[in-house]
């Protein structure tokens, strides 16, 4: 499941962005990809934009949301116009068409990876995952940047999933231990006893729930 742009600026999105910055309000920015922008490379892309057309840069964060299940706020640059205007020239990996942005301009881009805020708003497995696998990615970025890009080597990534499967598997154990996902009473326990659930943990965990 993937986070996209909120539909609009509600009571989950009001109290993330306090979180992040009491003194801004969010609000909607048009997403125009300048073609020779980069994905994840919004500083520089700015940058170059601001020297073919002038204006300047403001830095603040990108608000995404998975509605009433998780928010994440992505470390970003957009464009101002001459007069005021805001557009953002960065491409977005699934296309969107605008952004919503929260200014937050004490923060300075110091020319390193920036790692995501991010909130759960529910606490499920798959929520859990996104968070864990967005805090590893962040380490691989830190890990592998040469000063303007990070190069994240194949086996990494490799490593990365691996990773997540065994964390998947284990919170599923847990989520089953604690009574959150029912169980078959032929499937094998999750205590890793080897026997059969009604045979083993079935009682206690029923009890306890
Ligand atoms: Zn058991």
């Amino acid at each position: 499941m993937n986070h996209t742009t909120p539909n609009s600026i509600n009571e989950d999105v009001l109290e993330f962005c306090k979180e992040i910055n009491t003194s801004e309000e969010p609000f909607f920015v048009e997403v125009v990809p300048y073609e020779k922008s980069e994905f994840q490379e919004c500083f520089s892309n700015v940058e170059d934009y601001i020297k073919k057309f002038g204006g300047k840069m403001q830095i603040g964060w990108t608000i995404w949301e998975i509605p009433k299940k998780f928010m994440e706020a992505e470390f970003h640059a957009i464009w101002v116009r001459e007069d005021g205007a805001y557009m953002d020239i960065s491409p977005k990996p699934d296309g969107e068409k605008k952004i919503l942005f929260l200014k937050d301009s004490e923060n300075k881009f110091k020319g390193k990876p920036v790692n995501n805020i991010r909130k759960a708003l529910v606490d499920t497995i798959e929520i859990r995952a996104i968070i864990v696998r967005g805090d590893k990615f962040f380490e691989l970025q830190s890990k592998y940047f040469d000063g303007s890009k990070s190069k994240i080597p194949s086996f990494e990534m490799k490593k990365l999933e691996d990773f997540m499967e065994e964390f998947l598997s284990a919170e599923i154990k847990k989520d089953k231990l604690a009574g959150k996902i029912k169980i078959g009473r032929n499937e094998l326990c999750p205590c890793d006893s080897g026997k059969k659930y009604k045979k083993c943990c079935m009682s206690l965990i029923k009890r306890n729930n």
